[in-house]
């Protein structure tokens, strides 16, 4: 039997979404001056310098490249209240600005963004679809505006709905799918797919994050500041939600670490049908919006695990969807690294800095601190969440 193929799937539509005009996260106006060049963080060129990379390495040509349908309005529903897609759809349509109070955090909308949130969406739906279906071994999805902060009610870090979680619902709904595991390792909290999913088993929601960067993940599950750690789910869900707020300066080897001592036994654990891993290449050693330190080779590494992990656990059907990332200058090499990784063809793409950035990593007195640390959130994970079926199957 051929092997399936890798597929990647984007539309330069969504490359064409807009909030307004920033600086960075900051939006212009009073002390804050105009930009010269390219403005809001999210913009749409640390996407398009992957995407012309992805074509210039020659690797897109080994790779199904589609474009989708945007989901409904009613694919929305099975995520997002009706209210606040009513609200989101109102203030697009009339041509952008803030959100009405309930609805609004921090995220402007800017013109025709609630269609081409719809069309970002769509995609991280094919891919799931197309895989899940065997059409592709795995897949990427590349588009904007992302979608991890999107709760069920708000609008939140640059994101409107929730392409994963959408993604997911209508593929429960209409495809069958059943225990999927999402894995987000963006460097902010993934809060949408928590709120969404915290009562839930069918859905296994993991974030690897750094603390407390955006936004608090403890007050965004208990309404507290009780411990990130101890934010494990409710009901049917107590158990099913992991997070794992690394350090600021973190780097390759305590990821690896988190990923081999915490991800990747809750996986195991957990043996879904699926895994979904929401992508943000923010935790990239140059990133303006955090403070970690990996580099291309990590995510390369981090990529590859999770393919054999899917390989080894749900018929290799791994879907990676590109949430955050905002260093213009070194997205586009973090990105190539996973989907080189995915495909399972390295390219001749020289990472700049490379040697500079491994030579930069935290060393041993740091790396050990934090194992520990890892270590006793472990424990603790192991008796309070998914992590202590493991221990009966040992
Ligand atoms: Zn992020």
């Amino acid at each position: 039997m051929p092997q399936l193929k890798s597929a990647f799937y984007t539309n330069e539509a969504t490359f064409w979404h807009s909030a307004g005009q920033y600086i960075l996260q900051f939006p212009v106006g009073g002390w804050i001056e105009p930009p010269a060049g390219s403005a809001h963080a999210e913009s749409p060129e640390s996407k398009r310098r992957l995407l012309n990379l992805f074509k210039r390495s020659g690797l897109m040509d080994s790779f199904a490249v589609n474009s989708a349908e945007p989901i409904t309005y009613q694919d929305a529903k099975l995520v997002h209240d009706t209210a606040y897609l009513d609200e989101l759809k109102r203030v697009s349509d009339a041509g952008g600005g803030q959100l009405s109070a309930p609805f609004r955090v921090d995220t402007p909308v800017g013109v025709k963004t609630y269609d081409i949130a719809l069309m970002s969406a769509g995609l991280a739906y094919q891919a799931v679809k197309d895989v899940y279906q065997g059409v592709y071994q795995n897949a990427y999805s590349l588009s904007r505006p992302p979608g991890h902060h999107a709760t069920k009610n708000q609008a939140m870090g640059f994101c409107y709905l929730n392409n994963i979680s959408i993604a997911i619902e209508k593929a429960k709904k209409e495809l069958g799918l059943g225990r999927v595991a999402i894995v987000d390792w963006d460097v902010h909290h993934g809060n949408g797919q928590q709120d969404i999913f915290y009562d839930r088993d069918d859905v296994l929601t993991i974030s690897i994050h750094q603390e407390s960067c955006y936004p608090n993940e403890s007050i965004v599950a208990k309404g507290d500041e009780k411990s990130a750690i101890e934010a494990c789910g409710v009901g049917k869900g107590e158990g099913y939600n992991l997070n794992i707020p690394l350090l600021p300066g973190s780097g390759e080897a305590i990821y690896l670490y988190a990923l081999d001592n915490l991800v990747i036994p809750a996986l195991e654990a957990y043996q879904p049908e699926m895994i979904i891993i929401a992508s943000g290449f923010d935790a990239n050693t140059l990133d303006p919006l955090a403070r970690m330190m990996l580099h291309s080779e990590a995510y390369y590494k981090m990529s590859k695990r999770m393919k054999r992990l899917a390989e080894s656990l749900c018929d290799g059907k791994l879907v990676i969807v590109h949430e955050g990332g905002y260093a213009e200058s070194y997205v586009p090499f973090c990105g190539l690294a996973s989907l080189e990784a995915l495909s399972g063809k390295k390219t001749e793409v020289e990472s700049p800095a490379l040697d500079f950035f491994i030579s930069q990593q935290p060393k041993a007195t740091f790396n050990q601190f934090h194992r520990d640390l890892i270590d006793k959130w472990c424990a603790y994970f192991k008796e309070k969440t998914i992590l202590q079926e493991q221990i009966s199957i040992v």
